[in-house]
């Protein structure tokens, strides 16, 4: 459901492969008409370690089909149940491929990505889907309701499961609010909501999954303060106990992260938390201080508009 802003065929293929409801075959089908069909990739069937919430590459090396440069060399990292990984960068270092490729949209070239213990490459798709929920900026969301949006999570959830994980996700108010509530069509790629109420629908539907792994693309395009406020809440309560894998646009939301992985040019740079990173005096201290001068410089835009 997160592809079609993406543009990318492989996930519509997997999408096609992972969605076992009827209701959600029938939207999938709808969306590989609009995107060319990727490569299969053959399925494996050995069930991960239940109880394994973890998520580790090993030794990582991929190019995209058709590019001349890899987009990742030699990644490796373990992201464990409960903590946050955080992947910092500039544009184009491969920070969406890292994400891309723990649902295995693609498979690797060498080395190997493991989910629960288990290389992606020998699980079952439907048990890696289940797995792993997708926040991308490009939320991908149906011209139907509300309600059956979010019942794409889980099409057997009951009125109160969608309801306590709106309410968690901050988007309970803006839904009852709406007119027809949450039987409102909220349009072709939800057209008729923001971006910040896309992004809280599609929390709600990854808390209303509950799977253990959670791929977040922190989004960017639409910080006002009040969908900046009610964003943050609402993702807070989705890391909550889980391997999150967060790409970060804002260094501001890092700061907690257990783990900040700085990736350029396809390879991980450095690693440790923000203040060991702010200590080390490299390429992430250097970030940090380009983050900080443009908040000042935005800070004292704001206080000479008045607008702060
Ligand atoms: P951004 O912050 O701009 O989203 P990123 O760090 O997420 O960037 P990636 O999207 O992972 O970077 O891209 C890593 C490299 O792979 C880039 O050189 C990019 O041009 C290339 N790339 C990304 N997607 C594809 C694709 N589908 N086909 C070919 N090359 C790709």
């Amino acid at each position: 459901f997160f592809v079609l802003g993406l543009g990318y065929g492989a996930q519509v293929t997997t999408l096609v492969r992972f969605s076992a409801q009827a209701s959600e075959l029938g939207h999938a089908a709808r969306v590989v008409r609009e995107l060319k069909a990727a490569e299969e990739l053959p399925e494996g069937d050995a069930p991960a370690d239940p109880g394994d919430g973890s998520v580790e590459f090993v030794d990582v090396s991929f190019r995209y089909p058709g590019a001349t440069r890899a987009a990742l060399h030699g990644v490796s990292f373990r992201a464990d149940p409960g903590t946050v990984t955080a992947l910092v960068g500039p544009s184009g270092a491969g920070k969406s491929t890292v994400a891309q490729l723990v649902c295995r949209f693609f498979d690797v070239d060498s080395g190997a990505v493991r989910v629960g213990g288990s290389d992606v490459r020998a699980l079952p798709f439907a048990e890696l889907m289940e797995r792993v929920s997708f926040v991308l900026q490009e939320t991908f969301l149906f011209d139907d309701s509300i309600d059956a949006n979010l019942r794409l999570a889980r099409p057997e959830a009951g009125t109160d499961e969608v309801e306590a994980a709106c309410r968690a996700a901050q988007a309970h108010d803006f839904i009852t609010a709406l007119p027809e509530g949450y039987a409102t069509r909220i349009g072709e790629h939800g057209a008729r909501l923001s971006g910040g109420q896309r992004q809280r629908l599609s929390i709600a539907r990854a808390l209303l999954k509950d799977a253990q792994i959670i791929v977040l693309d922190e989004a960017t395009a639409f910080i006002d303060p009040e969908n900046e406020v009610a964003t943050q809440a609402a993702i807070d309560e989705l890391v909550r106990g889980r391997t999150v894998i967060m790409i970060a646009h804002r260094l501001s939301t890092v700061v907690g992260a257990d783990q900040i992985l700085v990736i350029d040019d396809g390879q991980v740079t450095e690693r440790g938390r923000h203040a060991e990173l702010l200590g080390r005096d490299g390429r992430y201290a250097q970030m940090w201080q380009a983050f900080e001068s443009a908040e000042q410089i935005a800070l004292g835009r704001a206080v000479h508009d008045g607008t702060v």
